[in-house]
């Protein structure tokens, strides 16, 4: 976000044209569901590259005499497209043994957990169970932690090897550490990086600085890891005890969740709706991506955010398919893929190797002591969560970003920025700005709670992975944004008219 080269796109954004393309998938299953399933057939003799996993496990030999090889699905919920179930396919028919797939659901008490991301990722994995069924892999929804639950239904299932996937976080890295420990020594437990195109290690062995830093090194590999995927097949092995079956709309209704953030009507969850939104993509949006991609105005982005999430679509798959089908647009493709892999890819660095990667104490020096030099700099407006929470600021642009987040569980790319910004000029620090920015972007936006959500914040709040700006009040020496610079950019009052409720 840093990048000169962003500012000059910015720059050379469009007025937009008055009939803008619909956002809304128009047709459920289109010609992409059709070219993939065609594409997986064609190249299902793909091999799997070995770098992509890694042993958590001390031992690497799957369990001798044991009933089946077990994909615990931690972050990527899907079936086709998927590294890790690649994995535990091949593992399973090299010891003609059938195939497991668990997912352990635990909902944390707080108020990040809502309806709006609980219903998203269960109706996602309704259709894997689905998929799971029709190719004899058996699919079992765990109720627990996986700390708590995993390692009894190993030993119940006589499970010989545990293959999962990758997440920087630091929840999903407790529950990994915790199941290597009360797993039986002889059981491998092998993560596989199912979400980056690069796996996170092979990229880079260290923090990097900036998206110029990790920009080559993930280019100069992009040859052998940008590659078609191998099918995952009707599995030729079934377990003699069947999975219980799921009662989705049960589990849902079940979930101490908090109902009153809903779901938004545009996102349909699962494999199937994040396909759609993909052609959809390419088909409307993707000619106008290199140019008014940071017109909050326009509909030029690609919407994929939740459903690469929630790993119901892979980044991979999506990156593969734009390139295919973007010949004609080949400015938009290539600043599509700098913001698909090489700037998610660098969130996922950021907080696998920054253990503070939601703290101030996680930025850069400078921007730690120049947010510390301009702590006491007296702040013209200050509101508290409350307030931001219900879009009751003076600026209109502000509070209809807010309300469309509130309502519709997203808010536009360059937006976003402007948003956290704001927090941390109207609130008392930096420490509490960037604090409320994560609560409301991880309760509100559907795609929240995701290494792209802490860095954005970081980003704008503590100028992680960018440089230091003319030095001003409160932010120092962070980049500064304000409302005449979005007016130069783009039609801030049809943005307003069409967002910001008129009581606001
Ligand atoms: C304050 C702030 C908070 C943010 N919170 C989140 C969040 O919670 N979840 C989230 O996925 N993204 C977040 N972003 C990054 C970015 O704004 C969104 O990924 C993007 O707006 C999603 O819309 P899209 O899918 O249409 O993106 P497109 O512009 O179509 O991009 C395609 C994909 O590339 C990736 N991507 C795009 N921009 C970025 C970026 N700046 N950094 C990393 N990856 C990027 C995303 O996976 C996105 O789906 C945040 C950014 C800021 C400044």
């Amino acid at each position: 976000m840093s990048d000169k080269k962003r500012k000059s796109t910015s720059a050379a954004v469009k007025e937009p044209s008055a009939k803008q393309p619909k956002l809304l998938p128009t047709k459920e299953k289109g010609w992409l569901q059709d070219r993939l399933k065609q594409q997986r057939t064609e190249k299902k003799e793909m091999k799997f590259n070995t770098k992509r996993l890694h042993f958590i496990s001390n031992t690497e030999k799957i369990k001798h005499g044991s009933q089946g090889v077990l994909y615990w699905m931690l972050r990527d919920h899907r079936v086709q497209d998927n590294w890790a179930l690649i994995h535990a396919q091949q593992l399973a028919l090299e010891e003609k043994l059938p195939l497991h797939v668990c997912v352990c659901l635990f909902v944390p008490k707080s108020e990040l957990s809502t309806l709006r991301h609980f219903s998203f990722m269960l109706k996602g994995l309704k259709e894997v169970s689905k998929e799971c069924k029709a190719l004899d892999i058996q699919f079992h929804l765990l109720h627990g932690s996986a700390d708590d639950v995993l390692p009894g239904f190993v030993s119940d299932r006589d499970l010989g090897a545990v293959v999962t996937d990758f997440s920087p976080l630091r929840e999903p890295i407790q529950w990994l550490e915790s199941v290597k420990k009360t797993l039986p020594k002889d059981i491998p437990l092998i993560q596989v990086d199912a979400h980056n195109v690069v796996p996170c290690w092979v990229a880079s062995p260290k923090q990097e600085y900036a998206a110029r830093t990790i920009r080559g090194k993930i280019t100069k590999l992009l040859p052998d890891y940008l590659t078609d995927f191998p099918l995952v097949e009707k599995h030729t092995y079934t377990a003699a005890k069947t999975p219980k079956p799921v009662d989705w709309e049960e589990a849902l209704a079940s979930l101490q969740i908090d109902q009153s953030v809903g779901e938004p009507e545009w996102a349909k969850p699962g494999t199937k709706g994040g396909v759609a939104m993909l052609e959809s993509f390419i088909d409307e949006r993707l000619k106008l991506f290199a140019t008014q991609r940071n017109d909050p105005n326009a509909a030029a982005l690609s919407q994929l955010s939740p459903w690469i999430r929630f790993g119901q679509l892979s980044a991979q798959r999506v990156a593969l398919q734009v390139q295919r089908s973007g010949n004609s647009a080949g400015a938009a493709v290539s600043s599509f893929v700098e913001e698909l892999v090489v700037r998610r890819e660098l969130t996922d660095n950021f907080c696998f190797y920054n253990k503070k990667y939601d703290s101030v104490e996680g930025a850069y020096e400078w921007a730690q002591k120049t947010l510390k030099d301009h702590a006491k700099d007296k702040r013209e407006y200050l509101y508290t969560r409350k307030q931001l929470e219900k879009a009751r600021t003076h600026d209109k642009l502000w509070n209809a970003s807010q309300h469309q987040m509130i309502t519709e569980g997203k808010m536009h790319g360059f937006l976003r920025m402007y948003w956290a910004k704001k927090i941390l000029e109207w609130t008392s620090s930096p420490e509490e700005a960037l604090s409320i920015a994560l609560y409301l972007n991880d309760r509100y936006s559907l795609d929240g709670q995701d290494p792209n959500g802490f860095v954005g914040c970081m980003w704008s709040i503590c100028g992680i992975h960018d440089q230091g700006w003319k030095e001003r009040e409160i932010f120092g020496k962070i980049r500064y944004m304000n409302y005449k610079g979005c007016q130069r950019k783009f039609d801030v009052a049809r943005f307003e008219r069409k967002y910001c409720p008129k009581n606001l």
